[in-house]
């Protein structure tokens, strides 16, 4: 006995943690845990991020760029298990999905690799495992290797507020036309279509994953949904740490020079007015059907302003031979082309500096959590669109909450991205709420100037002594109290 605890007082009342992170394979998980990684490992931890080879190859140039900041951080990489399910070598994310069926197949993959993550905790265990919240089973691994838990929750915590409140309160649906008005939250809130009660038990095992854990990372700021944040933490008694809006403490912390070729639409924008020009995007997964997608072009163009829309787009079998413009309103592309009125791109787009230009004037958004926080970051109010899951509750964050936004709303609700959708959203509808927020006038000044309020308020977070900044002080002092003050197992 004398000899371990003689062991365990010469320990280190400090020293780097070893913690690892696993991202689940969808951009819009991967790209926020991959920042709180980098955030970690800039605060002098040892970071190992898991992943398999697809989407290790997204993480090349970050890593580089760490290591020659001084950073502490590598990937680990496992395989994944694409001939287990059948998917083509190479396809292990969301982004490069666009059937359900494949989908389910990601989805799947996420359950089929606890064996190589469990092998690897087990031949060198970390300090600390925090794993995304998809990673259900990463409560019974972290049992099996007594590891501290914390989970990563890349949806807003108002959006898991709004999940738990809409289960509660079954009545409040059972009219069959909306305004639905959804009691017990700090804000009296409406959604105006029924969401689906599929939605609820998918999130079901999720929220049941995170009550074993530490707590929950989420990816914003008290300022932002501090309410909220009370709110769940009083409900559940689970600490929450917002360390965010993750995207915009990376490029505050990151000490490499960033040199990439400047891309062809920042350079487009730049030949525009400030604030004049519209962006769009949908995301990294959503694809909008072909009549929603001429519907978009329809209410933009008759809006008059100008715009930058980025369009992801599943081909079909009648595009063969016809070109991809079919979707589109009859010689679209080259009016726009000729007034120099709007630039389409069909590919990935580098959003955050899109939306950090200056003649970025309005978003028009499917409200996914990390788009909403970067145009939060940078100050564009947007116009909102919600196309499936969580993004139907985020949008009553962006306008009825702060009001740094305009409706357009959703005709149906949607579980997936993949799901093919039966009503549209009118171009009259998109229209109008451009019109709102771009022709000027007293309520479009309100909202932009409360959109310009919350991105202050977060550029004041992830500053040194605000609350993002001091929520990751506060989480790496609590991993270190915690694994620090832990005595050295007796030898056996
Ligand atoms: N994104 C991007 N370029 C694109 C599409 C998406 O950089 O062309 C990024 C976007 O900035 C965000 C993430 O992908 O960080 C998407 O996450 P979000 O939660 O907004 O939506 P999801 O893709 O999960 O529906």
């Amino acid at each position: 006995v004398y000899p371990v605890i003689e062991a365990y007082r010469r320990m280190p009342t400090s020293r780097p943690l070893k913690i690892y992170f696993l991202p689940f394979f969808a951009q819009g998980h991967l790209i926020p845990l991959v920042h709180l990684a980098r955030l970690v490992a800039s605060r002098g931890q040892h970071v190992t991020i898991l992943t398999t080879p697809s989407n290790a190859q997204l993480l090349d140039k970050i890593i580089d760029e760490e290591t020659a900041a001084g950073h502490h951080i590598r990937v680990h990489i496992f395989k994944f298990p694409s001939d287990r399910l059948g998917l083509p070598a190479g396809i292990e994310n969301l982004f490069a999905v666009s059937d359900s069926l494949t989908a389910s197949k990601i989805y799947m993959a996420a359950h089929l690799i606890k064996p190589a993550v469990d092998s690897f905790i087990s031949e060198s265990p970390p300090d600390v495992f925090i794993p995304d919240i998809m990673f259900t089973w990463s409560v019974a691994s972290a049992k099996q290797f007594n590891l501290p838990r914390v989970v990563f929750n890349p949806i807003s915590i108002f959006d898991v507020c709004m999940i738990e409140a809409i289960k509660a309160h079954p009545e409040v649906f059972e009219s069959n036309s909306g305004p639905y008005e959804i009691p017990g939250l700090p804000h009296s809130l409406t959604i105006p279509i029924k969401p689906s009660p599929g939605f609820a038990r998918v999130t079901e095992p999720l929220v049941e994953a995170e009550k074993d854990s530490l707590g929950v990372i989420a990816n914003s700021f008290r300022e932002l949904d501090a309410e909220y944040t009370e709110h769940y933490e009083n409900h559940t008694g689970r600490k929450v740490w917002p360390i965010g809006p993750t995207s915009l403490m990376v490029q505050k912390t990151d000490t490499s020079s960033v040199s990439e070729e400047e891309h062809e639409c920042l350079k487009w924008l730049s030949t525009k007015e400030n604030g004049s020009v519209v962006y769009i995007c949908f995301g990294s997964m959503c694809l909008l059907s072909d009549q929603q997608l001429y519907e978009l072009a329809l209410g933009l163009e008759s809006s008059g302003h100008q715009f930058l829309w980025v369009v992801h787009r599943k081909k079909t079998n009648d595009d063969e031979g016809e070109g991809d413009e079919k979707w589109l309103p009859h010689g679209f592309e080259e009016r726009i082309k000729k007034e120099d009125r709007g630039m389409l791109l069909k590919g990935w787009a580098p959003q955050p500096l899109i939306l950090n230009h200056a003649a970025v004037g309005g978003f028009v958004t499917h409200c996914g959590w990390n788009a909403t926080v970067e145009a939060i970051s940078a100050g564009v109010p947007m116009i909102t669109m919600p196309a499936f899951a969580d993004q139907y509750y985020n949008e009553k964050l962006i306008t009825q909450v702060h009001g740094f936004g305009v409706e357009v709303g959703a005709a149906e609700w949607s579980m997936s991205p993949f799901e093919p959708k039966t009503k549209v959203v009118s171009a009259e509808r998109i229209e109008k709420a451009v019109k709102k927020l771009m022709d000027g006038g007293d309520e479009a000044e309100r909202i932009k100037s409360k959109a310009k309020e919350m991105k202050e308020k977060a550029w004041n977070a992830v500053e040194k002594g605000g609350s993002s900044y001091n929520s990751l002080t506060e989480l790496i002092d609590q991993l270190q109290k915690l694994v620090l003050a832990a005595p050295p197992c007796p030898a056996t």
